[in-house]
């Protein structure tokens, strides 16, 4: 246990009571941290066909063995629910202050149940827990709130909260800190909203926990060091994650009005050299030297924060061509505690309904006024649009009808984030499989792929996202530390054993780790299983009928679509893989391995489990 402080604070907000419960070995070395503490806790605690709004519903926040030290990127915090806009498990994780203070006050998590009768802050120094009149700040923008619980309690003070698309209940409203950095795309704001909760502020003074720390912090300087002498750091730190739209662009996947194409003739007025004419700085999570929150002054002079995937869903996606009021609409999302991903992409459907004349209202690409009107709509869930949009683009499919669910751009209930998959398989079935829904974040392929070989469809590609998601969905979500070192300047995998070994005084291997992922994906696969019973199968890892059915129409891959037949082979191979049957559902035996006889015996209630 020298990694863990061993605690999580349980709070019920009904009762304005917290609790301490302490964990032991065991449940850390077979859990880690992060994704692997959400998901157990979630599966036992939270029973099937749970309202997500209702109070039996379990907000995690939850921190890994390395969160909070000195080493590249340890800032992050991983938020949990079961989410109100799949149905099934939901995440995400947040660079923020407040994973560093949790694990300074002496926790690795905080639960929450219940409902606060009216609006409430909770405020957490250390063991003192408070639970504060909210009142004034219901209504009022994240960023102010942030700002205002500094001011009072100290700039070092760590805060998570929601804005009013929280408040709303909008399916899609996420958790955010920091002035733009946000979590938990699959409504795990809402969720915090439901339980009538605004914001956490923690302060802690203690030491966080290690084995040896002296020796941590030597490793954790020479990885700082590492990563400031990688060759592509420099141009890294200039434009981060923003010269993945030229490279889209390039390579014809860049989303573009509804995912209809994957090149847009706008592209190099949002791309990374013009948003270096405008930047005016940097921002980033605690505990990192690459920082890649691009700042730039949107249209009314306000600083926004900038990354790939919301300047494509609330550019090209909507087809808007402007930087400036691109950072606007992001801007405001985040303020209001929208993901930017989900918004650009329920806009950019709404649009096609639009022109296709399945609503009233018109709506035509890029049309920057009235996305500005639509966005206020959705973040108060009000207006006849704006209401059925801020309930996600399946639901808003669902309503529209006319077979507008072919190109309603989900899976699970998820918005798909900012590739179009037009011509790359791999990267459709790392969607289709991802843990809470269409997410780059567990398995982002692309890359590979598009250097592999796009058009096959081979068992290369599965077995590199089963890879890839024992990594970014695996061991990066349950350290709860940054991938991107790793991904985009080539911080090696290595550092990791070594900076446990240091933290925790025991080796783990990088085999040892994926064992915990892989239990951890099939703990999540239970969960969704549970939750939509004999309802599931494997259409659930279907993606859009728009990707095999509608080819490109423009760009040098115009007429290429995906192959449909080639693509549930594919699948079908994955879950063998995985050791899953064919609907997608770990097998009793494959449960037994991971050491999930108990998740195979509650789920065998509910469906009919293979051997
Ligand atoms: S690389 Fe970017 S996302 Fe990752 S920790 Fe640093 S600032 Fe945060």
């Amino acid at each position: 246990m020298k990694s863990w402080a061993g605690r999580i604070l349980r709070v019920n907000l009904s009762k304005k009571k917290t609790g301490v419960q302490e964990f032991d070995s065991d449940f850390a070395l077979t859990w880690l941290g992060g994704r692997g503490f959400a998901a157990k806790i979630l599966w036992d605690e939270v029973k099937p066909g749970t309202d997500a709004f209702s109070p039996e519903n379990r907000l995690v926040m939850a921190t890994g063995p390395l969160t909070g030290a000195s080493l590249p990127s340890s800032g992050k915090l991983l938020v949990a629910a079961k989410s109100p806009l799949t149905g099934g498990y939901g995440d995400g994780n947040i660079g923020t202050w407040a994973c560093v203070m949790m694990r300074k006050a002496g926790y690795d998590a905080f639960v929450f149940e219940g409902k606060a009768e009216r609006p409430t802050i909770l405020k957490v120094e250390d063991n003192k827990t408070e639970f504060l009149d909210a009142k004034e700040y219901w209504t009022r923008g994240v960023f102010e709130t942030e700002k205002d619980l500094k001011k009072q309690y100290g700039d070092v003070t760590g805060v998570v909260g929601i804005g009013r698309a929280g408040e709303n209940k909008v399916k899609y409203a996420n958790v955010v800190s920091q002035e733009g950095r946000g979590g938990g795309r699959p409504g795990i704001g809402a969720v915090m909203g439901s339980k009538n909760l605004k914001a956490v502020a923690i302060k802690g003074t203690g030491e966080l926990p290690a084995d040896n720390m002296t020796e941590l912090k030597k490793l954790g300087l020479e990885g700082y060091k590492e990563i400031l002498s990688k060759p592509s750091y420099k141009f890294w730190k200039r434009q981060g994650t923003v010269s993945t739209i030229e490279w889209s662009q390039e390579n014809s996947v860049l989303p573009t009005c509804n995912y209809k194409e994957g090149v847009f003739d706008e592209a190099d007025a949002i791309g990374g050299f013009t948003m270096e004419k405008f930047k005016i700085g940097n921002r980033g999570c605690p505990q990192c030297n690459m920082t890649c929150g691009n700042i730039i002054n949107d249209t009314d002079g306000e600083p926004s924060e900038l990354d790939y995937e919301n300047i494509t869903l609330l550019g090209s996606n909507i087809g808007l061509g402007d930087l400036k009021k691109i950072a606007h609409l992001n801007r405001i999302c985040d303020d209001y505690g929208i993901d930017t991903i989900s918004t650009g992409n329920a806009v950019g459907f709404a649009m096609e309904a639009s022109e296709n004349r399945l609503i009233d209202e018109k709506l035509e690409w890029g049309d920057f006024e009235k996305v500005k009107a639509l966005v206020e709509d959705i973040a108060d869930n009000k207006g006849k649009l704006g209401s059925i949009l801020s309930q996600g683009v399946r639901y808003a499919s669902e309503k529209f009808g006319h077979g507008s669910q072919k190109w309603a751009m989900h899976v699970k209930g998820l918005e798909i984030t900012a590739y179009d998959c037009h011509t790359t398989p791999a990267m459709a079935l790392a969607y289709g499989t991802a843990a809470s829904g269409a997410h780059h974040k567990d398995a982002w392929v692309i890359s590979w792929e598009v250097k592999y070989g796009r058009e096959s469809y081979d068992e290369a590609k599965v077995d590199k996202i089963i890879e890839l998601q024992r990594l970014r969905g695996g061991m990066f979500e349950l350290l709860t530390t940054c991938r991107l070192p790793w991904v985009e300047v080539g911080f090696e995998l290595d550092w990791y054993p070594r900076f446990l070994k240091a933290a925790l005084g025991r080796e783990l291997t990088l085999e040892d780790i994926f064992t915990i992922a892989d239990r951890t994906y099939a703990l999540i696969r239970a969960f969704w299983v549970r939750e939509y019973g004999e309802r599931w199968s494997s259409a659930m890892d279907m993606i859009p009928a728009r990707w095999y059915s509608d080819p490109l129409t423009k760009g040098p891959l115009k007429g290429v679509k995906l192959d449909k037949t080639k693509y549930e082979t594919m699948l079908q191979l994955y879950y063998k893989k995985r050791g899953w049957d064919n609907r997608g559902i770990p097998t009793k035996s494959t449960f037994s391995r991971l050491g999930l006889d108990d998740v195979a015996n509650e789920l065998s209630g509910h469906v009919q489990l293979s051997a």
